[in-house]
């Protein structure tokens, strides 16, 4: 299977994850759940969890409890799409945020991590390599449980947050997948 893969190209395994995706849905196929990150419906969310959670996960974007909540956060009681300029850093971005905010920030949205090759720069967040008052928003989720030094880790993200910028640093609480 793996020597089959590789043999295909790029746009044809492009095809086939989203026809995978879509395939996944169809047994979600109806209108009872709306989820805010991506804008789809369906007739439920999907479980989800270590402990299961039913009726948790976007069909479609994966987006679990705390995103659509986070979301929601950001789009009523934030400044986050008021259409002004914001550099934003996403450290550990969650997946299903991405594109959304690409979409919506552009060139001013940053992705860090200081593993996942997927994000845009390297950062390890006990070190951050941008100067002071770099950014208007950061977002870093459950990411501190994780630093041997959290203190430090917050004092370098307060140095790069703007005067009146704003963070959101979620730690993972009892319940959180
Ligand atoms: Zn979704």
């Amino acid at each position: 299977m793996r020597v089959l893969k590789s043999c295909l190209s790029k746009s044809v395994k492009t095809h086939l994850q989203n026809a995978r995706r879509f395939i996944r849905t169809v047994p979600y196929y109806g209108k009872g759940r709306y989820c805010p990150v991506c804008s789809k419906s369906s007739s439920r969310f999907r479980p989800s969890g270590a402990i299961t959670r039913e009726d948790a996960q976007c069909v479609h974007c994966g987006a679990l409890e705390r995103h659509r909540l986070l979301y929601l956060f950001w789009h009523k009681k934030s400044d986050l799409f008021d259409g002004k300029p914001k550099k934003m850093l996403h450290v550990a971005p969650e997946q299903c945020f991405e594109s959304m905010l690409k979409d919506k920030l552009a060139s001013d949205y940053l992705t860090a991590d200081l593993l996942n090759p997927h994000a845009m720069v390297k950062m390890d967040i006990c070190d951050i390599q941008y100067p002071e008052k770099s950014f208007d928003v950061i977002c870093c989720n459950h990411v501190l449980e994780h630093v041997p030094d959290d203190m430090l880790a917050m004092r370098e993200l307060f140095r790069i947050l703007k005067k009146n910028g704003w963070a959101i640093l979620k730690i993972k609480g009892v319940g959180d997948t």
